[in-house]
């Protein structure tokens, strides 16, 4: 029997084959992005109460409203704009999904996506998987986003713009300047824009986040995506939201319901009352800001060169003083020889730049964990 693949290119993902490499030589695992330390034990405690309490059954299919409710608060104390909790907040199994959704409900048969790489691995098959044609722009110096370049490729069959602040995996973020000139790009134009914020308060040195709800031009054309697991250590959820305004969320919705139709129950009513405490997510940017601290002073000791880290949980390090080998053979011998995984970042590139020499390093780690996994670096 004959089947056509509708994504003939893709294999399994970059986040999968390092983590099954780490576990097969045991090597320590910095390479797919997840905490290694346990959630707040107050979330875990809400989860049983709501689970015990008996909300067992669907949830409606944009949310438990009370999670809703809980998002447009926090959105509004964060970000000083208050979404519409019944008609442009849709809870989602996951930042990916919400991605997934967002592209589903819009991409047309023949439709341009700007991506900016190195991006993110499920932007461009997912664009392709809807009839879209990813036209890839690349971040430009020092990781840094490249306005000039992403108006050149705005063409009249440009339908939307995908960004990513903090950047995964560049660790660099998007400021009040680029977010302006992004608004000022699109202005009287019909793109939208994909805004992936799912490291929101992932961000360090006391830079604000500049998320698209802050800027109306923006907003007013955009999904905007973000993760709880992320900011609560908890990637197994698969937990997160977009928001959207009421017609762009409408349509979300029209997808969603038939994609996942609801998103896990207990979890939601646990996240409606955790989310009511502004010091559950205030924490998180000094929390990891630690971490970021301590990883990047044991790399400065090693023959890796740190890249600037702004933001997410990624810091990205340049090994060409080691190795002139390609990253991913480089990441493969590191995790056999050396005990320590990392992701090669060609892998988000339709075209890597030629003679590029990084790996990306995830440090939600314990500091047992980056201790170790220093030790073996310096030793390189
Ligand atoms: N977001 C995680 C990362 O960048 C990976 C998620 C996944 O494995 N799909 O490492």
């Amino acid at each position: 029997m004959h089947h056509a693949s509708k994504l003939p290119h893709v294999g399994t993902t970059i986040f999968t084959v390092m983590s099954k490499l780490a576990q097969e030589c045991g090597a320590i695992n910095l390479s797919q992005g997840f905490p290694d330390f346990p959630i707040d034990e107050a979330l875990t405690d809400l989860v049983e109460k709501a689970m015990r309490a008996g909300h067992n059954q669907y949830a409606p299919m944009p949310g438990v409203p009370a999670l809703r409710e809980a998002i447009v608060a926090k959105v509004q104390r964060s970000y000083g704009f208050a979404y519409d909790a019944e008609a442009e907040v849709t809870v989602t199994a996951g930042g990916t999904q919400a991605i997934f959704t967002a592209l589903a409900a819009v991409v047309h048969p023949g439709d341009e996506v700007i991506i900016v790489d190195p991006a993110y691995d499920c932007y461009a098959p997912t664009v392709e998987l809807f009839g879209g044609r990813p036209v890839h722009v690349r971040l430009g110096a020092d990781m840094r986003f490249d306005a000039e370049a992403v108006k050149a490729a705005i063409t009249p069959r440009t339908r939307m713009l995908m960004i990513n602040t903090p950047h995964n995996p560049a660790g660099t973020i998007l400021r009040d300047a680029d977010m302006r000139r992004i608004a000022e790009m699109l202005r009287g134009t019909d793109i939208l824009l994909l805004s992936d914020e799912v490291y929101e308060h992932l961000v360090f040195d006391g830079e604000p986040h500049a998320s698209a709800i802050r800027y109306p031009d923006l907003r007013e054309r955009a999904f905007v995506i973000f993760s709880f697991g992320k900011v609560f250590h908890a990637t197994g959820w698969k937990m997160g939201y977009a928001l959207a305004p009421r017609e762009l969320m409408a349509g979300f919705r029209r997808v969603h319901q038939f994609n996942v139709f609801s998103a896990n129950t207990p979890v939601q009513h646990a996240l409606a009352e955790y989310l009511k405490e502004p010091a559950n997510y205030a924490s998180v940017p000094g929390f990891y800001e630690e971490k970021r601290d301590r990883f990047l002073v044991g790399l400065r000791a090693s023959r890796f060169e740190p890249l600037a880290c702004e933001g997410s949980y990624f810091q990205l390090a340049d090994y060409s003083r080691i190795s002139d080998e390609p990253d991913v053979e480089f990441a493969r011998r590191l995790a056999r020889e050396h005990g320590v995984a990392a992701i090669p970042i060609s892998v988000f590139y339709k075209e890597p730049p030629p003679g590029q020499r990084i790996l990306r390093f995830c440090f939600a780690k314990r500091e047992e964990t980056l201790d170790n996994a220093i030790e073996q670096l310096c030793a390189i």
